[in-house]
């Protein structure tokens, strides 16, 4: 046999056949299904000609997993990692190697969904319910949800929430001047187009003025302040009270361990991050931040809340509680826009709480009090006076004048950044990570050179404390035993496992929740977000340290461009919803700048996902519903009435597309001419784009705006509810009114935008995120799937996502109609089916399927949206022939025991889809009164006995729930 040739055996594609489930002859099987003769045939039958790609992306070739880790790496290597003592709400945290590993890196983590489908997600809102205890305890709240975006994005909420929930009525929120910057910036943000007014107070007498006044409804303090200083805040506090405002507190948690709590002293409503609870610094994200509130607040809580409710066996369950679940229901009332959140991280945080327990989180604590004021005392031999607040935990505030280039300068030359503040000052934070040794070196950065280092051994005995002693927390907190028992490695090790053994993720079986993208999260696109180049990273160190964060920034901004055809994106906004809130903004400030503000309304069809109603409330928008027709498209004539009669004030419509029918819309085109006749623009809704992406581009076809969600199309894992990146992208003459940075700009980690750079943030639109790359240490997956992918890899995806669609419609077409499709019959990448006419026959509803699929070892689809009472099945490329086939069969063999109810063998509220999932509990009782086999219970398919996923529930009560809402940890004995 001759030999191949050595180019034949180099294969740059192998990766391909790794992301994408389908083989060649798995592929001819599926069209023979389907009908078609070709992939090609079948794409072009349904994606309509007037939108398909005129050119294909230009991107760099596809290569190989090796060889885009070395890539990576080379780009990796241009961040320098320097000790940073910049604080300003990002501090050094040592990630516990158990945590990292058995969490962070761990599939079973970091695939899994947000727990909408309570009884296969007990492990990680066990985990949840840890973090909203941890946080409640801290903060001495009522009340914590399960995570918020950044610490910025929760002050702004806080806002919102403050001003739904209390009697004053002014316009104003006093917002204490030392504040971290970000937050600062992001709260301006948000309350312009809300008609709000920031106050901010810059000296204690504006603040004693402001808070005298009677036109505010909260203010805003940060504690301890972002320059350090600590004081107790209870009478300030209740002033604000004795105006009817509401008192924020924006708090740092390790600090919390040592000094009375905010609750003590009466606030109202407290946020902060949860970052240095062993989250690295990452350039600013991800991260949990939270928000805690008093009890009377908590109707308005945004965000989700896990709570305690019961199973129907009257046992202990968790299951999101309130409006959380209803968020999405509520629309343009909903509280906030936030859909993914933190959940990830928020987990993390919560382990390395349970891990180190309340003595170890408080050593920490006084480790690095202890050091601050060892430092202090030293720097105050040395001439440096800390500026007029005395108090401290880890951040000290000196007025170094004008030396204050050249001592940050000298640091930098040392290997450490500092962080300058008002001119005049040099701030430095220490933290977990904090040693004798830096002590020491920041001594000798202070001191320059030749003068006389002060003596540790003497300072260590000598300097006093600086936290004041009425200060000092008094209450305890982390008293469940959860965060006393698993303290050793080996019970941590253990505990992490027993929960995530709980949980049914991607690492177990295919995820086929139509609208959410689970798609294949490859180990080599994670294994770069925990070298140490992206994760110890400061977000506002020095640009010439952030240079591979900038390349990585600008290479994928441009890939998106290609994949979107777009002119700008900002990979600033951390979720969907956030992208939705700033491409918004852009077309608010657009409309602003050519003198036609008026332009409030925005039309959005009834389909819409609830985030988008929720996002144009958010701007100050108007929403207007448009109906759709019976086929599930957007009604056009009703389309072009709304904008005849809005004609005048007509700022956008929101579409998503493919529509959230799972229907390439055939008149989109002409929709977008309609709208930009009537003067306005479109928002194009990219949660969709793994439809489309080199097949179909939103920006070449009549978009204005879209957003995209990385943790969706982009290959970044949906980690239990995020993180997620909502990157916003935009035509040419929207890229000034992308979002801007100024508190990066300010810090010199990010260069001032040159004309040209697709980026552009000019000072017309304020920053969304509290990084200004948001979510930054997560955009190495994205970057590696597009670079693995190359141009032809990420159409092929697209177009076998769409097959694979079509297939298991077809597969289902007698069994469950398949209730949108184009006139062919095909669907897009996803497919509705109707279960709506068996609650007649059979008295059965889609969520007993759902249900009843945790038996057969399956996450549901997902459940009754955009249609009531249907489940939305998106298979996506990843998985194989025999997965889908796996899933295919059980939706049949679940529609043979409906025909049992059907034909009265089995009555209306006793039969194995009523009473699924059926835990192993359950069916060993002695008894088993029901009237269908326990073995059909347990082990409806054969290959069960085998490999079967166990519910560690049964189907979880919510009613229940929300009527004795409960969301800490719950006493022992209930678990017991
Ligand atoms: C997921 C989704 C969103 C929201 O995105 P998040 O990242 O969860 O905030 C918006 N619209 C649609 C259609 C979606 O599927």
């Amino acid at each position: 046999m001759p030999a191949l040739p050595l180019s034949a055996l180099e294969n740059a594609s192998e990766f391909h056949a790794r992301h994408i489930g389908i083989t060649a002859a798995d592929e001819a099987h599926m069209l023979s299904v389907v009908g078609v003769a070709s992939r090609r045939a079948l794409v072009d039958s349904i994606v309509p000609r007037s939108i398909a790609r005129a050119s294909s992306m230009r991107l760099p070739p596809a290569c190989t997993e090796a060889e885009a880790l070395a890539e990576l790496k080379t780009i990796a290597g241009k961040n320098r990692v320097m000790k940073s003592f910049i604080g300003q709400g990002y501090y050094g945290t040592h990630t516990p190697g158990v945590i990292l590993r058995n969490v962070l890196e761990n599939p079973a983590w970091y695939t899994a969904y947000t727990p909408y489908q309570a009884e296969i997600s007990q492990g990680r809102m066990e985990a949840l319910v840890n973090f909203q205890t941890m946080v409640t305890d801290l903060t001495g709240m009522d009340i914590a949800n399960a995570s918020m975006l950044d610490e910025a994005t929760a002050a702004a909420e806080a806002m919102t929430l403050a001003r739904r929930s209390v009697r004053a009525k002014g316009d104003t929120l006093v917002l204490f001047g030392d504040a971290h910057p970000q937050t600062i910036e992001v709260m301006r943000t948000r309350a312009e187009p809300m008609g709000l007014t920031l106050k901010l107070a810059n000296s204690a007498a504006e603040w004693d003025a402001a808070i005298a006044g009677d036109d505010y409804f909260a203010a805003l303090i940060q504690y301890p302040a972002s320059s350090g200083w600590v004081q107790d805040w209870s009478e300030e506090i209740a002033k604000i009270h004795a105006k009817g405002a509401a008192a924020i507190v924006a708090a740092d948690l390790l600090a919390l361990t040592l000094l009375k709590s905010p609750g003590e002293m009466g606030a109202d409503i407290v946020i902060g991050s949860t970052q240095r609870f062993g989250m690295p610094m990452g350039a600013g994200g991800p991260h949990a931040a939270f928000m805690a509130c008093k009890d009377s607040f908590k109707r308005s809580l945004p965000g989700r809340l896990v709570g305690v409710s019961v199973d129907v066996h009257g046992a202990p369950a968790y299951r999101l509680a309130l409006q959380t679940r209803e968020q999405h229901i509520r629309r343009e009332k909903a509280t906030s826009n936030i859909c993914t959140a933190q959940v990830l991280p928020a987990v993390i945080a919560s382990m390395y709480a349970v891990y180190h327990g309340p003595e170890g989180l408080t050593r920490i604590a006084e480790r690095t009090a202890r050091l601050t004021a060892i430092l202090k005392a030293g720097l105050t031999q040395l001439g440096f006076s800390h500026h007029h607040h005395a108090s401290a935990f880890d951040t000290l505030c000196l007025k170094t004048d004008d030396a204050t280039d050249s001592i940050a300068a000298r640091a930098v030359q040392m290997g450490a950044n500092l962080r300058k503040a008002w001119d005049v000052y040099l701030c430095i934070s220490l933290d977990e990570t904090s040693t004798r040794a830096d002590v020491q070196l920041l001594w000798r950065i202070f001191a320059g050179d030749g003068r006389a280092l002060p003596d540790f051994a003497t300072l260590e005995q000598q300097a006093p404390a600086l936290i004041p002693a009425e200060l000092r927390r008094a209450s305890p907190f982390l008293t469940h035993p959860v965060f006393n028992t698993h303290h050793s490695e080996t019970a941590m090790l253990r505990y992490i496992r027993q929960l995530s053994d709980k949980d049914l993720a991607l690492d177990r079986s295919m995820i086929p929740l139509g609208s959410c993208t689970m798609k294949l999260n490859a180990t080599s696109e994670m294994i770069p977000i925990t070298w140490p180049e992206f994760a110890q990273i400061h977000p506002f160190a020095p640009a010439d340290q952030l240079a591979g964060y900038a390349e990585l920034d600008r290479l994928l901004r441009d890939w998106l461009c290609q994949a979107t055809g777009y002119a700008g994106v900002s990979l600033q906004p951390n979720a969907g919803s956030q992208g939705e809130y700033a491409g918004l903004l852009a077309i608010k400030a657009w409309h602003a700048s050519r003198g036609q503000a008026n332009r409030n309304v925005c039309l959005i069809p009834s389909s819409a996902h609830g985030t988008n109603p929720a996002s144009a409330q958010m701007v100050g928008l108007q929403v207007v519903v448009v109906q759709c027709d019976d086929n599930g498209n957007v009604d056009m004539a009703d389309l072009k009435a709304q904008c005849e009669r809005h004609a005048a004030d007509l700022a956008c419509v929101m579409i998503t597309y493919p529509s959230t029918h799972g229907v390439f819309e055939t008149q989109v085109k002409e929709l977008c001419e309609i709208v930009h006749r009537h003067g306005a623009r479109v928002y194009l809704d990219g949660a969709n784009m793994n439809a489309l992406v080199g097949v179909a581009a939103p920006g070449e076809f009549g978009g204005d705006v879209s957003h995209l969600n990385l943790h969706k199309t982009f290959c970044i894992p949906h980690g239990g509810g995020g993180p997620g990146v909502g990157p916003v992208c935009v035509v040419e003459d929207l890229v000034p009114f992308l979002p801007g940075h100024a508190t990066a700009q300010a810090s010199g980690s990010m260069p001032a935008p040159a004309a040209g750079d697709g980026m552009a943030p000019g000072p017309r639109v304020g920053a969304v995120s509290a990084a200004p790359l948001g979510n930054a240490a997560v955009l190495p997956i994205s970057w590696m799937y597009i670079r693995m992918m190359g141009a032809d890899g990420l159409t092929a995806a697209t177009e076998v996502a769409i097959l694979s669609a079509n297939y298991i419609s077809k597969r289902l077409a007698d069994h469950y109609p398949t209730l949108y499709a184009s006139g062919n019959g095909h669907v897009a990448h996803e497919c509705i089916l109707d279960l709506r006419q068996l609650k007649d026959t059979s008295g059965v509803m889609a969520e007993d399927v759902a249900k009843r699929l945790i038996d057969y070892g399956f996450h549901a689809p997902t459940l009754s949206f955009p249609v009531a009472n249907t489940l939305m099945v998106e298979p996506t490329e990843s998985e194989d022939l025999a997965e889908l086939d796996r899933f295919v069969d059980a939706m049949i063999a679940i529609r043979q025991e409906i025909r049992q109810i059907e034909n009265g063998t089995w009555p209306q509220d006793d039969n194995p889809l009523k009473n699924a999932p059926h835990t192993a509990e359950a069916l060993l009782a002695d008894e088993w009164k029901h009237p269908y086999p326990r073995e059909l219970a347990a082990y409806p398919v054969a290959s069960l006995r085998r490999l079967k996923y166990w519910a560690p529930v049964g189907r979880v009560d919510n009613v229940y729930g929300d009527r004795n809402l409960f969301c800490s940890c719950p006493p022992i004995q209930e678990l017991a």
